[in-house]
């Protein structure tokens, strides 16, 4: 990516961290909703990863890993840029329900990007495909399971046009070592978003096809997995 690292025209410095506040709308009790997105820009140059979690308001223990990499990482010892989203729908989690509005045509945030509408989850994904998305090189899409999920796996996208990405996210799968590795279908997940990017999304799920898609298992299936 460019030298440049700019999140809503907030230009961040090499060598520095920030979080960043991007209004998305005014709700209607009169409040704002917005996506906080964590940069840790070092000092070095070099390529950009993004984390997002809490697509699903349900899923959030994402919420401690990421505090801790915001926390603990030091930019003057990294490479490249690390742009973390920890709450994507802060709608949803507030609720503490897996989707986002339930009174409307896209109520899960994880099927409606990037974005056509104005209901509450296409907007956010808007604005995160807009100041998030596009400006990673690699995406890691958090969906651990709510209290009480079991089983973890890795899956990546088995339905990009490009067979190096599908690789390429395979092979970042297999070396987080999880038990379990699987592929699904993150290009209608992500669709356009991801569509021309040479991107890297493996997602992390810890019940494999809860209010999903089954995951295709085989990579790595089995092994470990009560
Ligand atoms: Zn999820």
């Amino acid at each position: 990516m460019a030298d440049l690292m700019e999140i809503n025209g907030v230009q961040v410095a090499p060598g520095t961290k920030q979080a960043i506040r991007v209004p998305v709308t005014q709700d209607l009790n009169g409040g704002e909703v917005a996506e906080v997105i964590h940069v840790i820009r070092g000092a070095k140059p070099g390529r950009t990863l993004g984390l997002i979690g809490l697509q699903h308001g349900d899923e959030w223990f994402d919420l401690q890993i990421m505090r801790f990499l915001v926390s603990e990482l030091d930019p003057s010892r990294m490479c490249g840029t690390l742009l973390a989203v920890p709450v994507a729908s802060p709608v949803a989690f507030g609720n503490l329900q897996r989707i986002t509005q339930p009174e409307s045509d896209g109520p899960d945030m994880n099927r409606i990007w990037p974005g056509v509408h104005t209901w509450l989850a296409e907007s956010m994904a808007k604005v995160l495909d807009r100041e998030f998305v596009r400006k990673c090189d690699a995406v890691l899409d958090f969906h651990p399971g709510p209290w009480g999920g079991a089983c973890a796996m890795v899956g990546y996208g088995r339905d990009f046009p490009n067979q190096e990405i599908i690789q390429r996210g395979r092979d970042l799968a297999m070396a987080m070592g999880f038990p379990c590795v699987g592929s699904t279908r993150l290009m209608e997940v992500f669709r356009a978003a991801l569509a021309d990017r040479v991107h890297v999304p493996p997602t992390g799920r810890s019940q494999p096809g809860r209010g999903d898609r089954r995951p295709r298992l085989g990579d790595r299936a089995g092994a470990g997995v009560a």
